[in-house]
């Protein structure tokens, strides 16, 4: 069975270092597909400034077009705050056991993966592939703190596409573009333009519907 990506994020708005770092697991992993899932109450970010239903649907155009990518509303759907552990479960329990799971992260959301709820049981139910910036060297850095340094070197380093189920850390060295979704915010807010950082179809989304301009008086 082809492993999938699983790719959550508050994606307010989705943009496309969010997309290339999805694009490059994808083939570098052999992912049969990637799981956009937009959260809907993120447990330690605060309440997202923009309804959940927009962030899916900027998700659901920035998707459109690529036969990889999907964008799975299950987070945004759910009454309560949306754990990751139990969305990877959730999953599990749809997929079965001998599927391959992975769940992207950029190097910022891996390295603050301590303050998630239950984090070693991501472990167990998925393999982690983390996108960490050329010359970053997570590793050799020191930027990895207990208890998360102690949780990794447990683990097996990943084998690329032949990686089994779960329990395994990849950390993979990608250009990554630097382009962020508080600076794309920043900019609108000033009703600057925000073309060629993320789709066309997200930013005539956002311009149809008034996201993220001050409101006039
Ligand atoms: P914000 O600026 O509001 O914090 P963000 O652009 O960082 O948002 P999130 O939705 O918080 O986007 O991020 C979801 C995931 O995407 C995280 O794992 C994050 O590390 C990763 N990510 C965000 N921006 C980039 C980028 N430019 N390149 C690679 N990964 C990214």
């Amino acid at each position: 069975m082809p492993p999938i990506g699983i790719f959550g994020g508050t994606f307010d708005p989705i943009h496309f270092g969010h997309l290339r770092l999805a694009e490059d697991m994808a083939d570098a992993l052999g992912l049969e597909r990637v799981l956009f899932i937009p959260a809907g109450q993120p447990p330690h970010r605060g309440t997202p400034r923009t309804a959940a239903g927009h962030r899916l649907e900027m998700v659901r155009r920035a998707v459109a077009g690529n036969p990889r990518f999907v964008a799975d509303a299950r987070e945004v759907q759910r009454p309560q705050p949306s754990y990751t552990v139990d969305t990877l479960t959730a999953l599990r329990a749809e997929q079965g056991h001998e599927r391959t799971f992975w769940l992207l992260l950029g190097a910022d959301a891996f390295l603050d993966l301590p303050s998630w709820h239950e984090w070693r049981r991501l472990f167990e139910l998925a393999n982690i592939a983390v996108a960490e910036r050329p010359g970053a060297q997570l590793m050799q850095s020191g930027a990895i703190m207990e208890p998360l340094k102690s949780e990794i070197s447990q683990r097996q380093p990943a084998e690329g596409p032949t990686t089994g189920p779960a329990g395994s850390v990849l950390l993979r060295t990608t250009p990554q573009l630097d382009i962020s979704a508080t600076a794309i915010r920043s900019i609108l807010a000033r009703r600057g333009s925000a073309r060629y950082l993320l789709p066309d179809a997200v930013l005539d989304y956002i311009h149809e519907h008034h996201l993220y301009t001050p409101h006039e008086h």
